[in-house]
């Protein structure tokens, strides 16, 4: 048996007619770049994600980039974060020239620490970035609290995690911003890069969509120096298309971690494996990743017997970034964040995606238990 870590071809197969027809559409009508597609979508995931404004963009990084930018967060600023994300969250601090401060996580989460948030603020500080990872958020409510106490802004990074729910509420509403991503392996996955950002106030979002057209306000008149971050028309019809399904598509990966939680109930060994913790305040955790943690030192043999036997799996993230190359200037050191040094030696995400079958995943826990037999 083969259960790869992540296979679109379901999913793409069930909607291929719908996506050839909207691609003929927007091709016969030659209109490539924003346009009605990108307004309808943007209206489209305001309404799923519970937010008056999104303004589609060509990425997540570039949506974190840009929330960034129309904060005139730059040079001298620091914003706060995790150091157990993708690259691209801090990569966007970085090249606005701010300073990325790495907070540690909690280990139940894999998320910021609130705890530790406030002693990490200096006179310097003029954001946090919590990162709702894996598809579940982060303590919004105590890392509100804090923001609004040191008047900070706080840009959600929702990439793997559009609409998961905190309290009842989406990622992405919760704070000044919410980033999203639209690579192929997230949730709402486009046909190559996309994002947006959402935004509760209509001057951010006025805001966002000057500076996504190079700062323009009116037709060759810039106002600031922003860049080309404009979603396509070709993005934007496939991902509408997508948002219908994507739901039943979040309900099937909570189906599959059930299963897998009930299945590694039955494990010998079971002390060796830590499933993903579920907050009390979470409401609907999407999966974008199911990540067990392998203690003992075993992760990355059991890996190894895993990949061997036909089963896909993968290390979000083996490297925390405060231990970076790129961020050395930074003076980041071992210990410096010991949850994440520890967790991204013990991480494993397995497969997930909602069209796996029982049996695979069946076949996933049974060569587990073996691998670490
Ligand atoms: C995917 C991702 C990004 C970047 O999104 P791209 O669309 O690939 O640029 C940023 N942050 C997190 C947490 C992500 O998972």
């Amino acid at each position: 048996m083969q259960v790869p870590l992540l296979d679109l071809v379901e999913q793409y197969a069930s909607l291929k007619d719908e996506f050839m027809n909207e691609i003929a559409e927007i091709c016969d009508s030659q209109r490539f770049i924003l346009g009605d597609k990108v307004t309808k979508l943007e209206r489209e995931l305001a309404e799923y994600c519970g937010v008056p404004h999104v303004c589609g963009v060509t990425s997540g990084s570039d949506a974190l980039l840009i929330a960034l930018m129309a904060e005139k967060i730059g040079y001298g600023d620091e914003v706060i974060t995790s150091p157990f994300t993708f690259f691209a969250t801090a990569g966007a601090i970085a090249r606005v020239g701010a300073t990325p401060v790495f907070v540690d996580i909690q280990a139940e989460t894999y998320n910021i620490n609130p705890e530790l948030i406030e002693a990490a603020i200096t006179s310097r500080t003029k954001a946090i970035i919590p990162v709702h990872l894996f598809g579940q958020c982060c303590d919004m409510d105590k890392i509100n609290a804090i923001a609004k106490k040191h008047n900070l802004i706080v840009i959600e990074d929702a990439c793997q995690s559009i609409g998961a729910e905190y309290k009842g509420k989406k990622a992405g509403s919760l704070g000044d911003y919410g980033c999203f991503s639209f690579f192929p392996s997230k949730n709402l996955g486009c046909f190559g890069d996309g994002g947006a950002v959402s935004t509760n106030s209509s001057e951010r979002f006025e805001l966002l969509k000057t500076y996504r057209n190079h700062g323009q306000g009116s037709t060759y008149i810039h106002k600031y120096v922003g860049g080309n971050f404009r979603i396509d028309a070709l993005q934007a019809g496939i991902l509408s298309i997508k948002l219908r399904e994507l739901n039943n598509w979040h309900d099937g990966r909570a189906r599959n971690a059930g299963i897998y939680r009930k299945l590694f109930a039955g494990i010998k060994n079971q002390e060796e494996v830590i499933l993903p913790g579920l907050a009390d305040y979470t409401t609907r955790h999407i999966y974008n990743q199911f990540s067990i943690r392998i203690v003992d030192g075993k992760r990355d043999s059991v890996k190894k017997f895993l990949t061997e036997n036909g089963v896909g799996c993968n290390i979000y993230y083996p490297l925390p970034l405060h231990l970076q190359e790129c961020f050395a200037g930074l003076g980041g050191k071992k210990g410096d964040c010991p949850v994440s040094e520890t967790i991204a030696g013990e991480i494993l995400a397995l497969p997930i995606y909602p069209e796996l079958k029982v049996e695979q995943l069946e076949f996933v826990v049974e060569c587990l238990e073996k691998a670490l037999d």
